[in-house]
């Protein structure tokens, strides 16, 4: 437990908060690495400010495991925390920490874990792949996966270790995200015949999304119970729009989320939406062309559908000693690994109650249960 610790606090003292780099966590878990003679390779982005790292231990062959797990962590801006959040304070059997539960802990308990993956001799991989930008819509992993697609041989499993209280999560909504910004012409609001208002065009749109939103409601995939709500969500998150009751408005921008079931297809959805918007476009330019409408996609993220005889989920259920998977309200990377056709589900040490959260803490019992996991797995891995 004290390597876990040990790692774990390492980790936590990186200010990985996803607006700023995760190089300085990356370099620690490479050098970490490279002392136990092992190579990682990186995936960064555009601007070489974040990267995504994986390696692997054991023979390089098809068969092996992957697990996954995301470096970065969600601000502590405005919240009241009673220590310090990039510092481990151990307290009451607890580990607390920006990222302890999502999900430096993982990453620790599969670091620490290295170099009894050394002594196993195995004869199948275990991969290690650690993304950035995750807490933003999975944004780094979108790389990573079609890196290790094309460089990994194939896989018999992919392991998220999100926070999941070590129960088998096989099923999570997708996530997309959209602002809207709209552009009309600005008027006294007497003068309508010379303005075109920013404000009515977001309600036409808003109406629209509000009538898919009643159609998913109407519609629920009735096998998934386990989903709460079992149906698809929109919701507009926020609006800015105008200046002035008596000025018609310029601009309106507002933002989108959209959580599917696996049933519906969030690009359906998504492609309609566009489609609306450029006809409310066309009708504000017949007025004065000068007016736009643009959709930003700020993250999309597919869902985690259940496998029919998936072979991760058997084995998770098998190693973390559960009768059945759950669903999880969350959406993960793990369904970027289930598109690449990867078998997946998310299983984690912690509780996503205390994830975002002031105070995040990790129950040291959970980390206990974790590492028993990724015992059993190297064992599988060895036989
Ligand atoms: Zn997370």
């Amino acid at each position: 437990m004290s390597n876990i610790k040990n790692i774990l606090a390492k980790l936590i003292s990186f200010d990985t908060v996803s607006r700023h780099s995760n190089l300085a966590l990356i370099d620690y878990v490479q050098s970490y690495l490279t002392d136990l003679g092992i190579e990682s390779r990186l995936v960064p982005n555009q601007e070489q400010t974040k990267t995504n790292l994986y390696a692997t231990i054991g023979p390089n062959v098809a068969g092996g495991i992957i697990l996954s797990g995301h470096t970065d962590v969600v601000p502590v801006d405005g919240q009241d925390w009673h220590t310090d959040p990039f510092t481990l304070v151990e307290k009451d059997q607890k580990y607390f920490g920006r990222g302890s539960c999502d999900m430096k802990g993982f990453l620790a308990i599969c670091l620490a874990a290295v170099p009894a993956m050394l002594e196993a001799n195995l004869k199948r991989p275990i991969h290690l792949c650690f993304s950035y930008d995750e807490e933003i819509g999975c944004v780094g992993a979108v790389d990573l996966v079609a890196e290790i697609a094309v460089n990994l041989p194939p896989v018999e499993a992919v392991f998220v270790g999100e926070p999941t209280s070590m129960q088998v999560a096989n099923l999570h909504k997708s996530v997309n995200s959209m602002l809207t910004k709209i552009t009309g012409v600005e008027a006294h609001s007497s003068k309508l015949n010379l303005g075109v208002s920013a404000n009515f065009a977001a309600a036409k749109l808003i109406n629209f999304l509000s009538d898919a939103l009643d159609e998913y409601r109407a519609n629920p995939q009735t096998d998934l119970t386990s989903l709460e709500p079992n149906y698809s969500t929109l919701n507009i998150g926020t609006i800015h729009g105008g200046n002035a009751t008596n000025i018609i408005p310029k601009f309106c921008e507002f933002s989108t989320d959209l959580r599917t079931v696996p049933k519906d297809d969030p690009d359906i959805c998504v492609h309609s939406y566009k489609q609306y918007t450029q006809k409310i476009a066309a009708q504000m330019q017949a007025q004065n062309p000068i007016c736009s409408i643009e959709v930003i996609d700020k993250a999309a993220a597919p869902g985690l559908a259940p496998e029919e005889n998936g072979v991760a989920e058997s084995l998770a259920l098998q190693w973390s000693a559960n009768q059945q998977a759950i669903a999880v309200a969350y959406g993960t990377e793990a369904g970027l690994f289930q598109k690449a056709g990867y078998s997946t589900i998310v299983c984690g040490p912690g509780s996503i109650d205390q994830a975002h959260k002031p105070n995040e803490f990790i129950e040291i019992a959970q980390l206990e249960k974790c590492a028993v996991f990724i015992e059993k797995l190297i064992q599988h891995s060895a036989n």
